[in-house]
């Protein structure tokens, strides 16, 4: 089975940072990740440079954080799926908590750019989560099941999309890190609905050298989507070689 590690940069790194990074990763042997499905997203204005450095050869996939569902048009500000795959994007994110509470992104409109990425070709990277009130109230698994049926309903074919289950409390530098425990009924039953369907299922939210390897252990885990272990290149390549040799 591949297991998928990622990170997404968020809004962090020059052009020059960006390659730096890209370059660290595209020097090392990649070999010794085999079994692994590698990837990283930066910012938009770094993709065409990233993609560049790590060439075509590269094991490690790049993606965007986000993109608008119509392929062209009066959408100020905004970027289209054919644009990011035109600077080298196969993945695009979709539905981070950020987005879906900062930037009013909804589960209409999630799977308005679930659609579009299908339509093109790209990988869409699916995020869904529950906000901390819902995990005491012992929610989680309706909640997030809701998320996932919303944002792929009417979505012909599921078989490229990876789905990360990212609980809003384990986010960031103000979240908890999970427990095997606390996740493991959301990964059974996301996997019980679409284990057969989907790609693969993820989790994301303070993964961490320490923890990764047994959260990677909970039954239905896919893979890792990491934010701040991995924003230095060297913490990304620890982590792949960690996963690697568990
Ligand atoms: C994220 O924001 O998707 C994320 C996983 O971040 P972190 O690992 O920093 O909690």
């Amino acid at each position: 089975m591949t297991i998928w590690v990622g990170t997404g940069w968020k809004m962090n790194k020059t052009l020059a940072q960006a390659r730096d990074y890209a370059e660290t990763l595209a020097a090392v042997e990649q070999e010794r990740w085999a079994g692994i499905q590698p990837f990283i997203l930066p910012p938009s204005t770094a993709l065409a440079v990233v993609s560049a450095v790590l060439g075509p050869r590269s094991r490690v996939l790049v993606g965007a954080q986000n993109a608008h569902w119509a392929d062209a048009g009066a959408w100020t500000g905004e970027v289209s799926v054919p644009q990011v795959a035109d600077a080298g994007a196969t993945i695009v994110e979709i539905g981070h908590s950020e987005r879906r509470t900062f930037f009013a992104e909804t589960d209409a409109t999630v799977n308005l750019k679930v659609k579009a990425t299908v339509r093109h070709g790209l990988t869409p990277l699916v995020c869904v989560g529950e906000p901390a009130s819902v995990f005491a109230a012992r929610g989680s698994v309706t909640y997030v099941l809701d998320e996932v049926r919303a944002a792929l309903q009417g979505v012909n074919d599921v078989s490229s999309v990876v789905l990360a289950y990212e609980p809003i409390w384990a986010i960031g530098s103000g979240g908890r890190e999970a427990e095997p425990a606390d996740i493991a009924d959301v990964f059974a039953a996301v996997q019980a609905e679409w284990g057969g369907s989907v790609q693969a299922v993820l989790f994301g939210g303070s993964v961490n050298l320490g923890n990764a390897v047994p959260i990677l252990a909970v039954e239905g885990v896919d893979g890792l989507f990491v934010g701040r272990a991995a924003w230095d290149v060297d913490g990304f390549i620890e982590l792949l070689d960690l996963v690697a040799a568990r």
